[in-house]
């Protein structure tokens, strides 16, 4: 039947309550959030911290007690914690929280760059050793986030020295300024890179979202949709909720003829090797 998996990832480290109200920032409303998303059709949920003040945080405390309120909730869903960093992030913190928690995914960005013109986003070479290293460990399946296709052959590399295990599941970034524009033919140019045995989703930030989404669903990708990416559900319209755009997502995946995947179905496409058992 075709499943497709969707990834909600509700909050980023970025999106402000001033920009929309309804970003998910404290742990309770990232988990309400959340459990309103995997009712939805979410089999994934891709988490960021953020502080008192909204800001960007690596603190394990935080991460854990978000996860704790999603497990208490009850439902299944695959927790996929972030790795990218807050202000606060050194190359150990930006790990710490996924050895105590043991997620079944966290990311795993495959290179530098210049994000938004504003700042390094710094991955160093010794950090993707280690990070890889850490989920190999700990048994975490990275999802590779590539914002360019140079990270595509870094990827690559740390596949060959083993730091990575096939098959990768890629996470296609299309549209953030310092990386690849969300066009089509980026995202086909990027997919006809990967390696014939891997997974792959991608997603376009701002107002190629949905081309893209299209676009991935044709191609034969997984989604990932929430306010990390687009604060907007349409031109001029903010959105309501995270679940708005994941029940968008499930209705394009239905109506292509496809099926939404269960948590259950994604565990089985991705190769995952464990459940979450965090409490
Ligand atoms: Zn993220």
């Amino acid at each position: 039947m075709d499943p497709r998996i969707i990834t909600v990832a509700p909050t980023g480290a970025w999106p402000t309550k001033k920009e929309n109200p309804n970003v998910p920032i404290t742990p309770q409303e990232i988990a309400d959030d959340v459990f309103a998303c995997h009712r939805a059709g979410a089999a994934i949920c891709h988490l960021h911290m953020r502080d008192d003040y909204g800001i960007p945080t690596m603190s394990a405390a935080r991460f854990e007690e978000t996860v704790r309120l999603i497990k208490r909730s009850g439902i299944d869903i695959i927790i996929n914690l972030s790795t990218s960093g807050g202000l606060d992030a050194t190359d150990e913190n930006r790990q710490s929280h996924i050895r105590t928690i043991r997620p079944e995914m966290a990311s795993y960005n495959a290179g530098t760059m210049n994000w938004m013109h504003r700042f390094v986003f710094l991955n160093t070479p010794d950090f993707m050793e280690a990070l890889g290293r850490t989920m190999l460990e700990c048994a975490i399946k990275p999802e590779v986030e590539i914002f360019d296709a140079g990270m595509v052959y870094n990827a690559e590399h740390y596949l060959k020295q083993g730091v990575l295990k096939a098959p990768v599941h890629y996470q296609l970034v299309l549209g953030a300024a310092g990386g690849m524009k969300a066009t089509v033919d980026n995202l086909l140019f990027l997919k006809n890179l990967l390696p014939e045995e891997a997974t792959w989703s991608a997603f376009g930030i701002g107002r190629a979202h949905l081309p893209i989404m299209l676009a991935t669903l044709a191609l034969g990708g997984h989604l990932r949709v929430g306010m990390e990416d687009n604060v907007y559900f349409a031109a001029g319209e903010l959105a309501e909720s995270n679940a708005q755009f994941v029940t968008r997502a499930a209705a394009l995946i239905e109506g292509a003829g496809m099926k939404v995947a269960t948590p259950a179905e994604a565990r089985e496409i991705l190769g995952l090797e464990r459940i979450c058992n965090f409490a």
